[in-house]
């Protein structure tokens, strides 16, 4: 039997890998910092553990692992990547656990390993018009991400990459675009925006109005996380080393996202554009925005692994607004 430890297997997209990797057979060691929030997790071995402590990472890889899925990241949406105030943790934090991760996987010879790294990593100024954002894998330098979460992704890969010249660690490495979906956090500040438009649709009243930040026109894409689960899979069956595009090319404006919601949701709502100095009033900080515009640019991944994702946008929000309206009703 072949065995996969997902590391961040308490988290959204690790939960979903574990289920996964059931389905295909595998025996699976699941690590993280805490247990699944939603659902029992399906792990052979579920490991409660600090990924940043040499001595978990050493004592979770063993000998015998065929796949290492590395998840584990501190992070969260736009409101705890952007303000600042977390910049030190998540470069130290992430920074660590993959520095522990490259280091045992080599020692313990496994056979491959799947890096999630992130769009954030592409530089910002590519990103500054919402219409024509560009997000190809080979635009990625002269580097400038805006974020010390999008740095972090960036030094991370080429960890990864470094390893695998240097020692012939197997690696795959996605760039993941937005991903949603249900069993993903929903509410408490960490949560992204399908799952807050979604939560804010949900808890409004009639007649009443949902808050976006800023002034909705940004743009962005938004991967389901079936299929994303479904592109990692394929990645790691193909022979494509290179860091690669995990994402949905159906861009749409906030705004739009918000309006998919409210549809959704049935009420009559209004879409209310929180920024400048009224967004700073109320938050302390100014608003978390990103870029102006991304999207993923799936030519490479067609042309390389030979699969698209197709699910639409407004599927996938199906899903995630009856799942969060479960959850709050609890
Ligand atoms: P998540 O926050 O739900 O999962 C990450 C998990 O890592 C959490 O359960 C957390 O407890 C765990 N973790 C953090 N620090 C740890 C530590 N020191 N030791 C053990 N576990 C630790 O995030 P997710 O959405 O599932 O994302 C998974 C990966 O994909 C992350 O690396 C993230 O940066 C990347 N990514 C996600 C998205 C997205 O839209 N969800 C987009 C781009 C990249």
């Amino acid at each position: 039997m072949k065995k996969a430890v997902v590391m961040g297997a308490g988290g959204f997209i690790g939960s979903h890998m574990v289920k996964r990797l059931k389905n295909e057979g595998f025996w699976v060691r699941g690590v993280d910092l805490k247990h699944t929030e939603f659902s029992e997790t399906e792990a052979d071995d579920f490991v409660i553990g600090d990924l940043r402590d040499p001595i978990v990472v050493s004592n979770v890889i063993n000998q015998d692992m065929d796949l290492v899925y590395q998840f584990a990241a501190d992070m969260g949406g736009a409101g705890y990547i952007f303000t600042g105030d977390n910049d030190a943790n998540v470069m130290h934090n992430s920074g660590l656990i993959n520095l522990n991760v490259v280091h045992e996987s080599v020692k313990k010879q496994v056979k491959k390993v799947f890096y999630s790294s992130s769009a954030c990593m592409y530089p910002a100024y590519n990103q500054e018009d919402p219409d024509n954002p560009m997000c190809s894998e080979d635009s990625a330098y002269p580097a400038a991400p805006d974020s010390e979460y999008g740095w972090e992704k960036l030094f991370s890969e080429r960890l990864y990459m470094a390893f695998a010249r240097n020692y012939g660690l197997n690696v795959r490495i996605g760039r993941f675009h937005n991903i949603f979906g249900p069993d993903g956090t929903w509410d408490g500040g960490k949560e992204k925006a399908p799952a807050a438009m979604c939560r804010k649709a949900i808890l409004a009243g009639n007649d009443s109005s949902l808050e976006v930040w800023g002034d909705g026109l940004q743009t962005r894409s938004f991967l389901y996380i079936d299929e994303c689960i479904e592109a990692v899979q394929r990645l790691m069956d193909s022979d494509f080393t290179d860091p690669i595009n995990i994402g949905s090319e159906e861009m749409v404006q906030i705004n739009e996202l918000a309006q998919i919601a409210i549809d959704l949701s049935g009420k009559n709502i209004s879409i209310e554009n929180l920024q400048g100095d009224d967004f700073e009033k109320k938050y302390g900080f100014p608003v978390p925005e990103g870029v102006r515009g991304r999207n993923s640019d799936n030519k490479l991944f067609r042309e390389k692994i030979g699969w698209e994702p197709n699910y639409p946008l407004v599927e996938g929000m199906k899903h995630t607004f009856e799942w969060i309206k479960s959850q709050a009703e609890k």
